[in-house]
């Protein structure tokens, strides 16, 4: 029996939903309505397209936008003062740095800037350490995302074999690391892993994070498991995940179709962490 498809459209414009209602909820009860500062330096086009998108998401859940968008050519210290700057306004909730930065920009640097309550993206290393340590804290959108449609489609966790193939900072190891959270047994595949089908063909729940187009089959897969493909491929036939989708859909028992898989959830999530983060500092500040 082909595997049921997992909604990742509907579940964002759910989790936006939700968001909007917070946001109301929040300011009815005298909350400063939130606020996320985007910092966009030089003009990439596909950087341009995606802080548009999530500046457009803020504005369609109440959440105020502040656009920050500086010339290529802009000093490292000038980037750094904005930031802290940023991190001392009151009508900031969230600081979200666009990477890559030019190359005279040092990107990994700057978000060390960012307070750990403005970290949205969930990406400073004082975040990934809360993450790692299991206290509170602004989780990583795209891993988050995929713990959220798990979540709604029941996936059960306890005890469960997770196996994830990748283990960058962005994707791996925060998705891995909330996997343990969910009492998963986690698995972290990378470019050295021996026999990876084999590890793959273990999983009851599968997320491949690779960056190569369909590179899991169905061959790898064990029958009924769920199948979440991060993967985002530009390829001559368009956009394809790292999992071969026809083949996997054979055996999986839910599987993310790419594209309306996972990536719709990655806007929603930094949406769900501006409003998160809008309390977390209220919460400082009493
Ligand atoms: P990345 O930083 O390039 O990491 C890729 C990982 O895959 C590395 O850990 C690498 O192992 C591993 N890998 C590479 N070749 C492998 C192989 N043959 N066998 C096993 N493992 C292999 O990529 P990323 O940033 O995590 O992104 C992964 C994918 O997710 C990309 O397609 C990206 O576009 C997509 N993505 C999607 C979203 C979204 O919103 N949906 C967000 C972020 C990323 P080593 O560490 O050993 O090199």
């Amino acid at each position: 029996m082909p595997a049921t498809l997992i909604d990742g459209r509907q579940i964002a414009q759910d989790v936006r939903a939700e968001v909007r209602a917070d946001v109301d909820s929040w300011c009815a009860i005298g909350g400063a309505r939130p606020g996320l500062a985007t910092i966009l330096v030089g003009d990439d086009p596909a950087s341009s397209v995606y802080v548009a998108g999530k500046q457009k998401a803020c504005a369609e859940v109440g959440i105020e936008g502040f656009s920050h968008e500086l010339p290529a050519d802009t000093p490292q210290a000038d980037v750094e003062r904005l930031i802290t700057e940023l991190a001392r306004d009151d009508r900031i909730s969230g600081i979200l740095l666009q990477l890559p930065t030019p190359t005279h920009i040092h990107g990994p640097h700057l978000t060390t800037l960012i307070p750990a309550a403005k970290d949205v993206d969930g990406l400073t290393p004082v975040s990934a350490g809360l993450l790692a340590k299991g206290l509170p804290g602004l989780r990583p959108c795209t891993p988050a995302g995929v713990i959220e449609l798990l979540r709604r489609y029941h996936v059960p966790f306890e005890g469960a074999e997770a196996v994830v193939v990748g283990r960058s900072d962005l994707v791996g190891k925060p998705v891995a690391a909330l996997l343990l959270a969910e009492n998963s047994t986690v698995t972290i595949c990378h470019s050295r892993t021996r026999d990876l089908a084999g590890v793959c063909r273990r999983a009851d729940i599968l997320i491949a994070a690779v960056g190569r187009p369909r590179m899991v089959s169905g061959e790898w897969i064990k029958p009924g498991a769920t199948v979440i493909d991060v993967g985002i491929n530009r390829t001559d036939s368009g956009l394809v995940g790292d999992v071969e989708f026809g083949s996997a859909a054979a055996v999986a028992g839910l599987i993310t179709p790419v594209p309306g898989g996972v990536g719709p959830m990655t806007i929603a999530m930094l949406l769900r962490n501006t409003v998160a983060a809008a309390a977390l500092q209220a919460e400082a500040g009493r």
